[in-house]
């Protein structure tokens, strides 16, 4: 059996940043990351706009009182305040400290940290690295990893949480090169493992956001708080769906129906094209809906509407957001400097997850914690994104909280003894559950189920959601969960068998699909990313409350805790 003080999965920002400050804290200790990619190949890298922190370079009237009021009101009200009081407190420093280790940020030209508008923000406050802003921080993390001794698994595939009477005593997972299965226990246990875009089948999210750490958490009986909010983010490419960054609007990109119309000045006059990313979203799919759509020939009544960046010029377009005019190019053909670009909504990100406290360990309930386990980042909920998270607040919220994480960790495992584990009970739970699954007789190919699966979550449970589509949608996607014992495997080998990953992933994929769409189903309210059109209007007196979903395979059980409100009282949210 594998030992380690501590061990995190997960090697994206969140995971990373807490490894570093464990080390910090504490160098004696023993502190492990395992990734199922390479860490640098996390989604993390793929982060392109920047992240917000009222540093006052470009907007000396900007605060942090400023940035956690856009942030609560972006969340229409559903975020914990003493939780946004730290992240926008806290944003400052994390920036520098991230500097200091290395990062490239974009500059001023006096030198200092350059800082961009970014949408549901009222003041330029996103620090930046051109549109690479996630590549420049995780290559810096994942360096200080190596300097700091943390032990990396990398292409490891954790399968299994092991958790014995409300203790987290350590992992499952195998070696993806040979299929070497082991069991490592460990003091304390950190799952650090992002999102699950892949629950939907168009999507801005890597090939690994399939919500495994979501799944072995609910799987292991524990809640998972507010999944029914799911980001779309307005101006995924057409029709790829790959991301093209809010930074393109906050550096002055419009957005255009067939009518040649800025149709954001019917749904946001105040902020135009940088909304909160879920009226934006909403309002691209009305007007798609009311046949202001565009046609791949240019004509009206198509599926997506234009994002124009013609105006911007070359110039500021190669420097500001040269990524994202390559992206367009190489995948659609579209050179942004003269054509504008093909865009609808996209699946982009996951406000809900594993409920934690602000110190980053998991909680079991309304009161009470899960011992030795702590969980940060996209897949966490703290929450500081409540219904809808603002732009650049995510990166943020993986390095304040994951640096939280961290110390408390190193807090946490000090004079604690290894816990006992069966290690052979295990290690024969696992074997059989990969041999079941490598031998069962089935009919069906992974691919089909799960194309099924992603459609039926996309139409059922998308941008806009009634009682009488879910109903359908979770009859519909409990039968593809029985089609789950009737795919079959072609590589029965143990090497790189990533068909088994696969199998393994798309299991994930219906146990997080399942607790979005019930938490859904249940909260019959309009608020943030969660529109109910049977339910048009946010209703505080029954549902300003955060859903914990418990999943068991005969179902689930959706239980309400209160929102931790401070300084900000509910308003009507507009823009
Ligand atoms: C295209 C794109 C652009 C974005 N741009 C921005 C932006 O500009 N600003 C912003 O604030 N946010 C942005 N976001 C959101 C932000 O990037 C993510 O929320 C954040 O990076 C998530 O980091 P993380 O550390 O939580 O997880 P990730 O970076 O997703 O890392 C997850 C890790 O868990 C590992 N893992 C998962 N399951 C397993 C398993 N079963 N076994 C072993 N390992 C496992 C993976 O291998 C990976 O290492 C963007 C997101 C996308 C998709």
């Amino acid at each position: 059996m594998l030992e380690h003080d501590v061990i995190i999965v997960g090697g994206g920002l969140a995971g990373c940043r807490a490894a570093v400050e464990i080390a910090r804290t504490n160098p004696s200790l023993n502190v492990a990351v395992v990734a199922k990619t390479h860490p640098i190949r996390s989604h993390s890298v793929a982060a392109q706009g920047g992240m917000a922190a009222s540093l006052k370079n470009v907007d000396p009237e900007d605060s942090w009182e400023a940035h956690a009021f856009d942030t609560v009101k972006g969340s229409d009200y559903l975020a914990d305040q003493d939780a946004v009081a730290i992240l926008t407190q806290e944003a400052p420093n994390v920036v520098i400290d991230l500097e200091h280790m290395g990062v490239l940020f974009s500059r001023l030209p006096d030198g200092r940290i350059a800082q961009r508008a970014f949408g549901g923000h009222s003041h330029n406050r996103t620090c930046y690295a051109a549109d690479k802003t996630g590549h420049a921080i995780l290559h810096e993390l994942v360096n200080n990893l190596r300097r700091n001794g943390v032990k990396v698994y990398q292409e490891w595939y954790v399968m299994r949480l092991i958790l014995e009477a409300g203790v987290a005593k350590g992992v499952v997972m195998f070696r993806i090169q040979d299929g070497h299965l082991e069991v490592v226990r460990a003091k304390a246990v950190m799952f650090a493992t992002g999102g699950y875009g892949r629950v939907y089948n168009t999507t801005s999210n890597d090939y690994a956001s399939a919500g495994d750490g979501l799944a072995m958490t609910a799987q292991a009986g524990l809640p998972l708080e507010d999944m029914e909010f799911v980001q779309f983010h307005p101006t995924g490419l057409y029709p790829v769906g790959v991301l093209i960054s809010e930074a393109v609007r906050g550096e002055g990109a419009y957005l255009i129906n067939s009518e040649g119309e800025r149709f954001m000045q019917r749904y946001a006059p105040s902020r135009m094209e940088l909304a909160p990313r879920d009226i934006t979203s909403r309002a691209i799919a009305y007007e798609i809906r009311a046949g202001r759509g565009v046609n791949s020939d240019g004509s009206a009544g198509g599926p997506f509407v234009y994002l124009d960046l013609r105006h911007m010029g070359k110039e500021k377009i190669m420097s500001r957001v040269p990524f994202c005019w390559e992206e367009a190019h190489r995948l659609v053909g579209v050179d942004a400097v003269t054509q504008p670009m093909p865009v609808r909504p996209t699946i982009h990100y996951c406000m809900g997850g594993i409920p934690v406290n602000t110190d980053c360990q998991v909680r079991s309930g309304a009161d009470g914690v899960v011992e030795g386990f702590f969980s940060a980042g996209e897949t966490s909920c703290v929450s500081v994104h409540g219904a809808n998270r603002l732009g650049s607040n995510s990166l943020l919220e993986c390095v304040v909280y994951g640096k939280r994480a961290g110390a408390s960790i190193a807090r946490y495992v000090e004079n604690r003894k290894f816990p006992t584990i069966n290690e052979q009970k295990y290690i024969n739970e696992a074997k059989q559950e990969i041999q079941s699954l490598i031998e069962q007789p089935g009919k069906l190919r992974i691919n089909q189920v799960r194309q099924g699966f992603q459609d039926a979550m996309t139409e059922y449970c998308g941008v806009f959601r009634t009682a009488e589509l879910m109903e359908q949608g979770l009859q519909k996607i409990q039968e593809y969960q029985q089609q789950y014992s009737q795919i079959y495997l072609d590589d029965k080998g143990k090497d790189w068998n990533t068909e088994l990953v696969e199998a393994l992933e798309l299991r994930s994929l219906m146990v997080v699909g399942q607790l979005i769409m019930n938490s859904a189903f249940n909260r019959r309210e309009s608020r943030g990313a969660h529109f109910r059109e049977d339910y048009a209007q946010r209703d505080d007196s029954n549902f300003l409350r955060h859903t914990f979903a418990y999943y068991s395979p005969a179902g689930i059980d959706i239980q309400y805790v209160p929102v931790n409100v401070g300084m900000f009282q509910p308003q009507e949210r507009k823009y």
